[in-house]
């Protein structure tokens, strides 16, 4: 990373005053999320996101809930998210240096950035605020670039692809968190077949033996003399941003989205640890669906619960 880190001025004022107004109110440190986008490793922040719900919430110190992280996660596509972490020193009155990067802050950083390089860790004392990244180990500060406008379409490409795959195999043992777990690797291996085969185009990319026909996403288990056969059945338009035109890393986004997709969808529909599969003839999971809408500043991954979720027929 030579240049800095670029930050929209409505991200930095949005983070400016989550941090202030939390201080007001309460004199306690605020946390949120800075999301957005890498190219060439340089980070751009497009948007701040305010945590929520907090594990614990004092002056001197502050631990979101990593559950509502997670979910900010899975909202967004491959490649565009989280980017970094901001939070407040709510006590510019008791000292003139509140902006500074304590032990904690440290420790918070090293363990982001051994996960992604140049993630941002920006503290705020709810007027200003200062940027770090790590450097050999250590939080260097670095200089936010803050800009006016700053759009993901001028500095990443978009790619859609439309597959509507099976996937079918048979397990001994009817265990829904068994079941989840085979079909991961099923998708995964059948996912790498298609990537060695597939062709990116102006935009588009397009994934041999992913097209089944599948109208909806569907997952079925039904009872095979002592064994249970299992049906995955997707209809996915998976869309994927990328910096530069690179076909491999085009390719392995899409793919790594299209496993995200999967993972979640079930998840969402097939509960594995609150379904019990023992003497079940036949479960259908109606599994909803997912698409990206093209929201500014950041697309976002909106998934849309079935009307039926499940229905599960056991043994007479
Ligand atoms: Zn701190």
């Amino acid at each position: 990373m030579n240049g800095p880190a670029h930050i929209l001025r409505t991200a930095w004022r949005a983070l400016l005053q989550h941090a202030g107004n939390v201080a007001r109110s309460s004199g306690r440190e605020a946390i949120g999320w800075l999301l957005g986008f890498y190219v060439g490793g340089e980070p751009y922040v497009l948007d701040a996101h305010p945590a929520t719900r907090y594990k614990h919430q004092s002056r001197y110190g502050a631990i979101a809930d990593p559950m509502e992280e997670a979910e900010i996660v899975m909202r967004y596509p491959r490649n565009v998210g989280i980017v970094g972490l901001y939070h407040s020193h709510p006590f510019k009155d008791d000292t003139r240096h509140a902006i500074f990067h304590s032990a904690t802050d440290d420790a918070t950083l090293t363990s982001r950035a051994s996960r992604r390089e140049n993630f941002v860790s920006v503290v705020t004392d709810g007027r200003s605020a200062e940027c770090f990244v790590l450097r050999d180990g250590f939080p260097a500060p670095v200089t936010p670039a803050i800009v006016e406008t700053l759009s993901m379409a001028g500095h990443l490409k978009r790619y859609t692809t439309s597959v509507a795959p099976s996937f079918s195999l048979k397990v001994s043992e009817a265990n829904a968190a068994g079941v989840v777990a085979a079909l991961e690797k099923k998708v995964s291996a059948d996912l790498d077949r298609a990537v060695r085969s597939a062709s990116v185009g102006r935009g588009t990319v397009e994934l041999d033996g992913l097209g089944a026909g599948a109208i909806r996403n569907r997952l079925v288990i039904q009872r095979d003399d002592d064994a249970h056969r299992v049906e995955l059945s997707l209809r996915l338009d998976p869309t994927v941003f990328v910096a530069g035109s690179d076909e491999d890393e085009v390719l392995l986004a899409t793919r790594n989205e299209i496993l995200d997709d999967v993972l979640f969808l079930l998840w969402r529909g097939f509960d594995a640890s609150a379904v019990d599969l023992a003497g079940v003839e036949r479960f259908e999971a109606n599994l909803g669906s997912l698409s990206v809408h093209e929201t500014t500043p950041l697309p976002k991954k909106v998934y849309r619960a079935p009307k039926r979720a499940t229905v599960l027929r056991r043994r007479a």
